[in-house]
């Protein structure tokens, strides 16, 4: 299944996610941190970071 990556607007963490498509269809990822639902999918960070694990 796909993962993807999000960006909290509230606190701005990080996070990824998993989602089947029904999910991806009717529901929205909250931030695990805050809660908050004014999160941004992250196009491409899939790719990107692959080096980077602190
Ligand atoms: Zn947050």
């Amino acid at each position: 299944m796909p993962t993807y990556e999000y960006r909290c607007e509230q606190c701005a963490e990080t996070f990824e996610t998993n989602e089947h498509v029904e999910e991806h269809d009717t529901g929205h990822p909250t931030c695990p941190k805050c809660g908050s639902d004014q999160v941004t999918r992250i196009p491409g960070a899939f790719f990107a970071k692959t080096s980077r694990k602190s």
